[in-house]
């Protein structure tokens, strides 16, 4: 079955908060929220385009801390959901929120309202690196909406953050496992970004701050990817999406973005499995057989994988095939 997410952006309205990385600020200042007739207008219309069977589709509010928003608030686009849900065009709803924003109350209104996933900003285990960040919170908050929302029987997502003032790798691969061990269903890893208008562009500018270099953010990210996929975690999404101001290079002031950040992680990931046929070798051509969701991956963001296959070989072939377990491969020589 094919899943769909029907977005819906909340801007965060107001927000106390001063994290070092976000100029959410200047956004809030140009975009109101939507009202709830917006917001049935948003989905019926999605709801032209998707296939209505063999597919899940679920509503995500994003953008902000949805459980920042008084209750009343949330039941406000919560409720309009609810006739979706019941004639079953949409199966669930998700949001994203702070850790420090979770309570039991909030969860079971929540909870009564269909809502199936929850994602939490953890961004860091480390309590020096998430002060620096200027997050607000600590690492036991993120623990504690964690386990309080694994036990009232929600899907968990934990986001994390790289390269942030402080972070180190060590820092980083800890983070993660302690995503792995708090149960987390999903996560997504975002490499920090020096956005235009933050304190950390500031620090940036006076040299106080260096980000990660691309080819270090990738090379960590998946480090991050290998150890969630072991343990089960889908990654639901790596580096920021390219929004427009990024592409411009309009918001962006450094960092290690890449329109296609997550192709060039699993491209990395692939040419670490690649490497063991990439020795001298008599044979002339290889076939390589993988599944047919890793073909992309494995030949590599604009072929690097490919190309670099072809020092050894004359003749190098990918061949999507059902039969091969996702994340492996076969080779044929000749
Ligand atoms: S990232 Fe931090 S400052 Fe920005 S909206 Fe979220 S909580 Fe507020």
């Amino acid at each position: 079955m094919r899943h769909f997410n029907i977005p819906v952006f909340i801007p965060e309205m107001a927000c106390p908060f001063r994290c070092i990385y976000c100029n959410q600020y200047n956004i809030t200042a140009r975009e109101k929220p939507p009202a709830a007739e917006d917001v049935r207008e948003i989905i019926e219309s999605y709801l032209l385009t998707l296939p209505q069977t063999d597919a899940s589709i679920e509503t995500a509010f994003f953008g902000g801390s949805f459980t920042g928003l008084s209750i009343p608030e949330q039941n406000k686009y919560l409720d309009i959901l609810q006739p979706f849900i019941k004639s079953e065009r949409i199966s669930g709803i998700r949001i994203s929120t702070r850790p420090d924003y979770i309570n039991s109350e909030i969860l079971a209104n929540l909870k009564q309202r269909c809502v199936k996933s929850i994602e939490l900003g953890a961004q860091s285990m480390d309590d020096k690196v998430l002060k620096k960040a200027g997050r607000g919170h600590s690492a036991k908050d993120v623990s504690r909406a964690a386990e309080l929302i694994k036990k009232m029987g929600f899907e968990l997502g934990l986001q994390m953050m790289t390269g942030l003032p402080g972070d180190t790798e060590e820092k980083a691969m800890k983070t993660a496992q302690e995503i792995i061990s708090l149960g987390a269903d999903t996560t997504r890893i975002y490499p920090t970004l020096v956005i235009k208008d933050t304190p950390l562009a500031s620090l940036y500018q006076k040299k106080e701050y260096q980000p990660q270099h691309l080819s270090e953010a990738v090379s960590l990210t998946a480090k991050l990817y290998y150890l969630f996929n072991r343990a089960g975690v889908r990654v639901l999404r790596m580096g920021l999406h390219p929004s427009e101001g990024f592409l411009t290079g309009e918001r962006l002031v450094a960092g290690p973005f890449h329109v296609a950040f997550g192709e060039l992680v699993l491209t990395r990931l692939w040419e670490e499995k690649l490497r063991s046929i990439t020795k001298e070798t008599e044979h002339q051509s290889v076939t390589l057989f993988v599944h047919p969701s890793d073909l992309n991956a494995s030949i590599g963001h604009k072929a690097t994988n490919k190309k670099r296959l072809k020092y050894f070989y004359s003749k190098v072939r990918f061949v999507a095939d059902n039969n091969v377990a996702k994340g492996t491969f076969h080779a044929d020589f000749t």
